[in-house]
């Protein structure tokens, strides 16, 4: 089981997507617990403001320290000791093996920020900031959903078939191979005649040529951090040579 605790001013963008498909059922079955906390609700001024102008000048709006850093130390007070997560695109780029990372703690707290970003002395209360891409968001809403997708899939008991994980791309640092389902064939394209083979060694086989030259043509960065054995070395020499041929005629 796994917690997710959210700081935000916008918690009704929460209600959909935890409401649908896989994350509604791991949230039913009580496999994910997830919270949605309105920073609004920790002001402590007549009036809940939760922003102000920078310091220094410029456009824009800042959110405040004191009540994101009150939200933090009350949950933290009364629901034992998450891990605290900044959302910001100055953070730590967000991949698969961070969100396998992030899988193994049993509470999260994120903190989400809009406007200008979060007054720089919040950076003092958590434990570690989060990216989900070089682009600027409007807020840390979505980057926060799509954490918790990506996190979830790792917790024991939210996908069905767990081995979905370990064949996928990024699982084995390639993109997984091309997949097929009914019919056989579909606007005179047909499935591979492998795959309706029955001869598992040989599926097994063309899967692993299939994701070393799908990830050679379409991310061959990826194949510069990857272990590669002799015979996919091999298979990787083969692909080259049949891509420099088809390029050449
Ligand atoms: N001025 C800030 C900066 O340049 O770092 C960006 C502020 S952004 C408009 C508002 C909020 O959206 C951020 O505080 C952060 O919580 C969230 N956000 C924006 N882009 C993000 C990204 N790529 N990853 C994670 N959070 C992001």
């Amino acid at each position: 089981m796994i917690r997710f605790d959210i700081l935000t001013l916008f918690p009704d963008m929460f209600q959909s997507p935890l409401a649908s498909s896989v994350l509604k059922k791991a949230i039913d079955r009580g496999v994910i617990k997830v919270r949605v906390f309105n920073i609004r609700d920790f002001t402590m001024d007549k009036h809940r403001v939760v922003d102000d102008s920078p310091y220094g000048g410029g456009s824009g709006m800042v959110m405040k320290a004191g009540p994101i850093v009150e939200g933090i130390e009350r949950l933290k007070s009364t629901n034992g000791s998450p891990r605290v997560i900044l959302m910001t695109p100055q953070g730590v780029p967000f991949d698969h093996s961070q969100a396998k990372r992030l899988s193994q703690y049993d509470h999260l707290l994120f903190v989400c920020g809009r406007y200008e970003g979060v007054d720089e002395r919040v950076r003092g209360y958590v434990d570690e900031e989060v990216s989900i891409g070089d682009y600027i968001l409007m807020g840390g809403e979505l980057a926060v959903m799509v954490v918790i997708d990506a996190v979830s899939r790792f917790v024991p008991g939210v996908l069905g078939s767990e081995e979905s994980v370990l064949e996928e791309s990024f699982a084995n640092a390639l993109l997984e191979y091309p997949q097929y389902t009914r019919p056989r064939v579909f606007r005179g394209k047909r499935v591979p005649e492998v795959l309706i083979s029955g001869d598992h060694r040989q599926i097994t086989h063309w899967r692993r040529r299939e994701a070393l030259k799908r990830t050679f043509i379409r991310r061959p960065d990826l194949l510069e951090k990857v272990n590669l054995s002799e015979g996919d070395l091999a298979l990787l020499e083969e692909i080259k040579r049949e891509e420099r041929e088809a390029r050449d005629n």
